[in-house]
């Protein structure tokens, strides 16, 4: 068999397609395989599909193939444009690539799935070319995958928001809590994100009013955004915020008590920790501190006392131990306390949906790791476009399509 033959196999190419010469030179360790079409061949056209269009003029293209063996592989080939008697002179696509691409579609596929699994930048180097040129391969098959997403299941969603980058700049992910993957991706924080994500779902085979529970912080933009955009679905806030801002606020009465009772001093941790977290002798520590009738100590109390309604059997119960605790806070001459006291209560209903819907951002969490990691494995991701590509390929479940 002829190397062109052999070629022309592995390559999986048809009439009128042909290899019609390779030349490997070992010392630049590359392989350039030039592919023809017969002489006379027709080609359909592109848009209206007409066939045996005639051969109007061609142009030499190249594209980058998976390497033959350690050596790198390029294909060679006149691309024809075709006279369509309805629709004009058309660009003919070729098998093996998409329109516009310098790399075949068997390429494209190895360097997706490099790309999943490693920097962008560091398959860069692995493939030998260069990143902008992989981003605009990300690019393409994120937007595509992207567009025929669909979320007619879609009913539960967590909101919070990632910093995309060191500095101010941040993104805020929506995610599926059932499907737990990440459907949509706003620049900033702002309520303007949920009306952008609202418009997102009506575009993708389902509607805004299908949307049932939410779970998002107690930030007024998300509540906004929520209460306008999401009119069908309840609230339930965060308990990992709620049980963050309880800790915020035990510290600063340890802050302000500091001062006065030196003994406070590098204790944080042994406040906010729960008792699985701590050594022994830390717990030790806390136990005499806490036994020395301090403000903090009283305020530590509480957060444990808050901490202990979520293990409440039902949201009655719940509503009750709830209510307690706030006129507890209300009364306690700890200021921090009570200005917490009264921000939840202004938010009691959506701490409470939690005993119904038993939603929280955990998952989030989760998928937040991921972009952390992907953020820290790709070094400097130049632009929020390119993080939010690379978000949705490692957390949105993407169909991607890849050639095979
Ligand atoms: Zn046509």
């Amino acid at each position: 068999m002829r190397d062109t033959q052999l070629f022309q196999l592995a390559l999986g190419i048809n009439s009128p397609w042909f290899v019609a010469a390779s030349d490997f030179d070992a010392e630049k360790k590359r392989l350039d395989i030039e592919i023809d079409f017969k002489s006379g061949a027709r080609f359909s056209c592109p848009d209206c599909k007409a066939a045996d269009c005639p051969v109007h003029d061609t142009a030499k293209k190249t594209w980058r193939h998976l390497d033959f063996f350690q050596h790198q592989a390029f294909l060679h080939a006149r691309t024809p444009r075709i006279d369509c008697s309805t629709c004009g002179v058309r660009q003919v696509e070729v098998p093996w690539a998409r329109p516009g691409s310098g790399f075949t579609l068997l390429f494209e596929a190895l360097s997706m799935t490099l790309i999943m699994h490693m920097p962008v930048a560091a398959v860069a180097r692995l493939l030998d070319v260069h990143d902008t040129r992989l981003w605009r391969v990300v690019h393409h098959y994120v937007e595509t995958a992207l567009a025929e997403m669909d979320l007619c299941a879609l009913t539960r969603v967590c909101i919070d928001e990632t910093a995309a980058k060191r500095g101010h700049n941040y993104i805020s992910l929506f995610v599926d809590i059932d499907a737990r993957r990440v459907v949509f991706i706003a620049d900033g924080r702002g309520a303007s994100t949920v009306a952008k994500f609202a418009d997102h779902v009506d575009a993708h085979n389902s509607d805004a009013s299908r949307i049932k529970e939410v779970c998002i912080d107690m930030s007024g933009a998300y509540i906004a955004g929520v209460t306008e955009n999401l009119t069908e679905a309840e609230i339930t806030f965060d308990k990992f915020h709620v049980m963050k801002l309880i800790g915020d606020a035990v510290d600063k009465v340890r802050r302000a008590e500091v001062k006065s009772r030196p003994e406070l001093k590098g204790s944080r941790y042994l406040w906010l920790k729960n008792d699985q977290n701590l050594s022994a002798e830390q717990k030790a520590a806390r136990t005499s501190l806490a036994a020395a009738n301090l403000k903090t100590g009283r305020a530590w109390a509480m957060r444990l006392t808050f901490q202990d309604i979520y293990k409440e059997p039902s949201r009655g119960w719940a509503a009750l131990m709830f209510d307690r605790w706030c006129s507890w806070a209300r009364r306690s001459r700890l200021e921090p306390m009570k200005d917490l006291a009264a921000t939840l209560f202004r938010h009691r209903d959506g701490i409470l949906a939690w005993f119904d819907s038993h939603i929280a951002n955990g998952l989030i969490e989760g998928i937040n790791s991921l972009v952390q990691a992907a953020k820290a494995k790709a070094r400097g991701y130049r632009t929020i476009r390119n993080l939010k590509a690379i978000t949705y390929l490692v957390a949105g479940k993407l169909d991607l399509k890849l050639p095979t």
